[in-house]
């Protein structure tokens, strides 16, 4: 089939037609309600979190804001920075401040239905990515290149916008404001990037968060040079999307440190040349990769590096460190330290001097480095909120890397689930049984 009947395909399973009308809901077969301009009373089903836990519940549309755009959902990914949220295992909270009930959710593509009088960027029609991450393009430190910390997040201050209420009249707000485990996405415009792809949703679900966080940081965040070494530490869906990211870029050798089996092989078929079990390494990992990488050449003269035994100049060119605190204890095998400190720790100290650190992951507490090493000895270190990806122009770009399938998005997204079984998916999420599971409504 070619992409243009794809594309078609995908419209007509949106039951929508592009329009270039800005403000009217078109009536669509899920999510239907009122076809006013405004939207209100139009109702959905959404998983929604409040104190009493999360459960899927009907939710009832306020009116439409002047710079909102709906978006008919077609899937999202569980992410794991959300799994207490999601079985209930945490307090009820999250970026915008305390609200009584929240639709949980980083984004995720669909099918824009409806757009607010405000909003130029997108239209009726247009299949779209809703980020995690907003990317306005016009705030301090999106003009300087940072969309990944945009400040229209509300991690930065921005408050959650009530978009509906449940039947109690209880006002529902959404996780980031973007929500996603919804029938209806209702964002803004400045999360949303167009994706008129023919490639499946589940797989451009994943570059809402998790696939360009990982591809981003390693192709433009920071570009791994051709030919140099890369360590990922954790192959989840964001260290096994940095493996792909390594091997598109050219590196070599990619080395992928990760406690659970199967994500070790997962990741050498996604491109690692060599695996490491760090349960296995234990406190001789850093030691270990610096033993791997420490030459030919062994001449100094000739281009190698220092041969004293364990010296810092044998580390990895690039580490991308994405090992994040267990939110809840894996069912399967289970790194050597919960909180994430130690290998994050590693990961600085297995870069070798002069290198370069990436950090994605959620580590819980705090490091201590040594003082001297930290101030002289040249390592630099990047820290990317959503792999320090800036989403307009960088999504785009991944999006193709699916579609040519140099990036293999559909082995990352191991499980899909509908709707109604939102909790089940987080908890294998939180089991680490699967690695990416994606909540799909087509
Ligand atoms: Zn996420
Ligand atoms: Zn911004």
């Amino acid at each position: 089939m070619k992409r243009r009947d794809l594309l078609k395909g995908a419209a007509a399973i949106g039951g929508v037609v592009a329009s270039a009308a800005p403000v009217v809901g078109l009536g669509a077969q899920r999510g239907a309600g009122p076809a006013q301009a405004n939207q209100a009373g139009r109702r959905f089903r959404a998983f929604v979190r409040t104190n009493a836990g999360g459960s899927v519940q009907e939710v009832r549309m306020l009116p439409l804001r002047d710079n909102m755009v709906v978006i008919r959902t077609e899937a999202t990914q569980c992410c794991y920075t959300i799994v207490n949220q999601a079985l209930g295992t945490g307090v009820a909270g999250g970026a915008g401040g305390a609200v009584a009930s929240r639709i949980l959710g980083h984004g995720g593509v669909g099918i824009v239905d409806a757009v607010g009088p405000a909003v130029s960027r997108v239209r009726p029609g247009d299949r779209v990515l809703v980020t995690n991450t907003p990317n306005c393009g016009e705030c301090y430190n999106c003009l300087r290149g940072r969309g990944d910390i945009c400040q229209m997040n509300p991690s930065a201050g921005e408050s959650l916008v009530p978009i509906g209420e449940l039947a109690d009249g209880t006002p529902v707000h959404q996780h980031n404001n973007t929500g996603g485990f919804a029938e209806l996405m209702i964002t803004f415009d400045w999360y949303c990037v167009p994706a008129q792809a023919a490639a499946p949703a589940a797989e451009l679900a994943m570059l809402g968060c998790v696939g360009a966080t990982g591809l981003g940081a390693v192709t433009t965040f920071v570009p791994v040079t051709f030919g140099e070494s890369v360590v990922v530490m954790g192959a989840g869906p964001i260290g096994l999307s940095a493996v792909q990211g390594a091997r598109i870029m050219g590196a070599n050798p990619i080395i992928c440190v990760e406690p659970i089996a199967e994500r070790r092989e997962l990741a050498r078929k996604l491109g690692a040349h060599v695996v490491l079990d760090p349960n296995v390494e234990g406190d001789g990992l850093v030691a270990k990769i610096r033993g791997l990488l420490s030459g030919p050449p062994r001449r100094k003269l000739m281009g190698g590096r220092d041969t004293t035994p364990n010296s810092d100049s044998q580390g990895a060119d690039f580490v991308v460190a994405t090992v994040g605190a267990d939110i809840v204890p894996p069912t399967v095998e289970r790194g050597p330290d919960p909180t994430a400190i130690q290998p994050t720790l590693q990961a600085w100290e297995m870069t070798r001097a002069g290198g370069h650190l990436i950090t994605l992951g959620l580590p819980r507490g705090n490091i201590t480095l040594p003082a001297g090493a930290w101030s002289n000895r040249g390592r630099h270190h990047h820290a990317g909120q959503y792999g320090g990806v800036n989403a307009k122009s960088d999504l785009p770009r991944f999006i193709s890397l699916i579609e040519t399938g140099a990036f293999d998005a559909g082995s990352i997204v191991t499980a899909t689930y509908p709707l109604e079984q939102t909790r089940e998916a987080f908890q294998a999420v939180g089991d680490r049984t699967t690695v990416c599971a994606v909540v799909t409504f087509t």
